[in-house]
């Protein structure tokens, strides 16, 4: 693919873009002089879709008129309400319906998850996860290895990019799986990591995990919605996510969890249990015990919040319209044009840390900054752009297909290579 480094091209490529009508979709923030942000944090937390605010409103109205009578009557009744949802979501990470439910947060989910396939015992207690995982993750794991009596340092076996690399390189893995696999309960790796953008081979790992007996579960915060993901055909065991990133559904809005299909029916895997989770034809009974349904919905707790799952709907109807193959085809194009003008840039002071392979990454781009404090990136958003800093000289910044356009990644480079020339 051959680019060029100017706004007349950029602007061009808007305008053959088949998805450009989408970006009319979203509410874009506007900065004080009346210009739209070049909004590049989309991996953080997602632009609302216009829809959004209806779809919330028809659930109000709901609750106006129906009281506890909206639970069968509403427009769409709040009992089954998450089954509206599951068939888009699981396209979005390419499962079957019996795999994926929306419910609760990431973290929570993740708790959920490892009580069920965190079982550690002499033997075989520890578990794999990135060096440099998410804080949370890494608090989870940590705290579920305690619960069961064990020692972190012990337990906890990271994966390090080689010293002076910023990758965890594939030979690494599967080495640190050979090598220690008879000792590994669960592998829980974040499938795009939220801070290089790196985008880890899910079957492969999933296949060396399996063949040394462990459990094998991934962190899809950073990959649902961004990348093409193919949870079923992988064979992970668990993956959970969150819908307020890549997803667009709203601040801190309902995670998505996946169960694969072999473990749909096994009634024994433990787990903890929440009326939501048991059959729905004898649930208000209240007098049974536990009958889990069959498929991840018997992870589900509680009945869950109706207003935040509206959003999600409304989100996930923009995606069933552009299309997920669609999306992925602009996405490569777009952060090919976004790394191209980076390299353009020609500063010795900027690199990309992201890999180069568009197989190993979505959108996300982290641009190392070199020497640089943060007074540069105050400066990048103080010219109009919104993006992410991550001490100590990273700015992460990702061009998401359904909203951001190839002109947005033209004026970001200018912006980063005006500033550097001046500092
Ligand atoms: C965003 C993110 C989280 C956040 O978890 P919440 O429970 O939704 O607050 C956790 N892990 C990873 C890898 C993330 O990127």
């Amino acid at each position: 693919m051959t680019y060029n480094n100017s706004l007349a091209y950029a602007k061009e490529q808007d305008e053959k873009d088949p998805l450009r009508s989408f970006r009319d979709r979203f509410h874009i923030p506007t900065q004080a002089n009346g210009e739209s942000y070049v909004y590049l944090c989309g991996n953080s937390l997602g632009l609302q879709p216009k829809a959004t605010r209806a779809a919330i409103e028809q659930e109000l109205v709901d609750w106006e008129n129906y009281g506890v009578e909206g639970h069968f009557h509403a427009k769409n009744p709040w009992m089954p309400y998450h089954e509206f949802l599951t068939e888009a979501m699981a396209k979005v990470v390419g499962a079957k319906p019996i795999e994926v439910v929306v419910m609760n947060t990431l973290s929570v989910n993740l708790h959920l998850m490892m009580v069920s396939f965190y079982q550690p015992t002499k033997s075989r207690f520890k578990i794999l996860i990135e060096a440099d995982a998410f804080p949370s993750d890494r608090y989870a794991v940590e705290s579920q290895i305690k619960f069961h009596g064990y020692d972190p340092k012990e337990s906890l076996l990271e994966l390090k990019a080689r010293p002076g690399e910023e990758c965890v390189r594939m030979e690494d893995i599967e080495k640190i799986i050979e090598e220690e696999g008879e000792t590994i309960a669960l592998i829980m790796i974040g499938n795009t990591n939220y801070y290089t953008g790196q985008f880890f081979d899910m079957k492969h790992i999933a296949k060396l995990g399996h063949t040394k007996g462990c459990k094998v579960g991934f962190d899809c915060a950073h990959g649902a919605g961004n990348v093409k993901l193919d949870l079923h055909n992988c064979g992970v065991d668990f993956a959970v996510w969150c819908s307020y990133k890549y997803i667009n559904s709203g601040p801190g809005s309902l995670g998505g969890c996946f169960v694969h299909e072999r473990h749909a029916h096994d009634k024994d895997l433990p787990r903890f249990a929440g009326w939501w989770g048991h059959n729905k034809a004898t649930r208000f009974g209240m007098r049974d015990g536990f009958d889990p349904i069959p498929g991840v919905e018997a992870w589900q707790l509680s009945n869950p919040p109706i207003l935040s799952m509206a959003a999600i709907k409304a989100s996930l109807e923009v995606f069933m319209d552009a299309g997920m193959d669609r999306l992925f085809e602009k996405s490569k194009k777009m952060t090919g044009y976004l790394e191209f003008l980076i390299d353009d840039i020609k500063d010795e002071r900027i690199g990309i840390i992201t890999p180069r392979d568009p197989k190993q990454r979505g959108c996300q781009l982290s641009v190392q900054v070199k020497s640089a404090n943060k007074a540069l990136f105050d400066k990048i958003t103080a010219a109009g752009v919104i993006a992410d800093w991550r001490e100590p000289d990273v700015i992460r910044i990702a061009p998401i297909p359904l909203y951001n356009s190839f002109e947005d990644c033209y004026r970001f480079a200018s912006l980063l290579k005006q500033e550097l020339l001046h500092s």
